[in-house]
């Protein structure tokens, strides 16, 4: 997950453009290679739903000259520097104006921040705000700005997708998004995670469900994508995750759905309690991802979204210093851990009644330890608990709730019971 990361954090990313289609490319030469790379096409949808779809934008270089020809700002260096969707500009100016046009963070001084202006023709630039402190010293002298980019209204906006096909016609939706430009947690940690659980997902023996993974650009992507399987997603859609910040070694969090009513809010609520003593639940108030499309009125899936530190809840969040440094291998590690733990739960939580009536005689089945030592008080207990509540109408997870106990270890049980045949599904 480190290394998919590594390879794709230098790319410029945006809502649409030849980053994007580099970064889907990528993942479907490397490691998925069943990815469909769709073309929504900007002329034959002029707007989706109630926005304005933006043109194509790709962008080829950007720079600031002094008066001696020195580049004291290179698009290429970092391509966080220019300010997303920037239009072309070739103008020799004041620093006194051109500071209107600047971007930095007067409390980080030397990060540069992730700025854009999608839906409002600007250019600009982001620098520390240390480097644009030093420069305003000089408000008289010259500068010559260019920047070289095209917006192309008969371009497409690009998004990748993935359908693993389980037994059953329900469906679970993975959503991450491809928008971002040099930055490691907010984004890229997303694709990583989603591509390594699509790896799981293709592994695991016989699927239940559907698994739809999608790679979208944030906010005009999943619009893009709801318009285009709404009835599918509505009709299919039993769980949902958008996968977002995923891979820093922060606490493990997560936004829940309006209501945090649905299957989805148990099972991630649940997962949450036993991976770390420290959950964060934020209520949908605190949204900020693809949920935002996805739980809306009128689309209505049953989605969560699951991060490490939440996208806002850490300093690094949107400059420069979300960097390959504040991601790492067991970061991403706990966040794969996190998705799998969900998916493992939605494949297995079947509902199982117990066969004899009255409790059985476990001795007789193997079951009891024969031998009394630390612990083995505590397994057996577990076990009759599981069994007192094995009724034919609670799933694994309304008992693994109920006793306070992980998932894994009521299904571990279950599966004992079954070899036993004291149990039928
Ligand atoms: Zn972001």
């Amino acid at each position: 997950m480190y290394n998919i990361i590594k390879d794709l954090f230098p790319i410029t990313r945006s809502l649409s453009g030849n980053g994007n289609r580099q970064t889907l490319n990528y993942l479907k030469k490397n490691y998925l290679d069943e990815l469909k790379i769709h073309e929504y096409s900007i002329a034959d949808n002029k707007s989706t739903y109630d926005w304005e779809t933006p043109y194509e934008w790709n962008i080829s270089d950007a720079y600031i000259l002094d008066e001696n020809g020195c580049r004291i700002i290179d698009f290429k260096n970092n391509n966080l520097h220019i300010l997303g969707y920037s239009e072309s500009i070739d103008v020799t100016i004041p620093f006194s104006e051109l500071d209107n046009h600047l971007y930095s963070l007067e409390d980080d001084i030397d990060a540069i921040p992730y700025v854009t202006s999608y839906y409002k023709k600007r250019w600009g630039f982001c620098l520390t705000h240390r480097q644009r402190e030093k420069l305003r010293k000089n408000p008289e002298k010259l500068y010559h700005v260019v920047i070289k980019s095209n917006f192309n209204e008969n371009g497409s906006i690009t998004y990748g997708e993935l359908i693993i096909n389980g037994y059953s016609d329900e469906e679970v939706l993975i959503s991450t998004y491809i928008c971002h430009p040099s930055m490691a947690n907010d984004n890229l940690s997303g694709v990583a995670v989603a591509t390594e659980i699509a790896k799981y997902i293709y592994a695991l023996p016989e699927r239940k469900y559907t698994y739809r993974i999608v790679f979208i650009p944030e906010t005009i992507g999943a619009l893009i994508y709801l318009r285009e399987n709404i009835t599918h997603l509505q009709k299919y859609v039993k769980a949902g995750f958008v996968l977002s910040c995923i891979g820093d070694n922060g606490d493990y969090s997560c936004v829940h759905s309006p209501y945090n009513n649905t299957y989805t809010d148990k099972i991630v609520t649940h997962v949450l309690k036993h991976i770390t003593d420290n959950p964060k639940e934020y209520s949908f108030l605190e949204r900020g991802s693809d949920e935002r499309q996805f739980c809306a009125p009128n689309v209505n899936l049953p989605v969560c979204t699951l991060s490490r530190t939440k996208f806002g809840k850490f300093k690094q969040y949107h400059t420069s210093n979300d960097n390959l440094d504040f991601v790492s291998e067991e970061g991403l590690k706990g966040g794969f851990e996190y998705v799998k733990t969900c998916i493992d739960i939605l494949e297995n939580n079947n509902i199982y009644k117990i066969k004899t009536v009255g409790e059985p005689q476990l001795g007789k089945y193997g079951l009891y330890p024969t031998i009394s030592q630390k612990g083995s008080a505590d397994y057996t207990r577990n076990l009759t608990n599981i069994i007192a509540y094995l009724n034919g109408e609670n799933t694994i997870l309304d008992i693994a709730e109920i006793l306070n106990v992980p998932f894994s270890s009521v299904l571990e049980i279950i599966k004992k019971l079954k070899e036993k045949e004291l149990v039928t599904p």
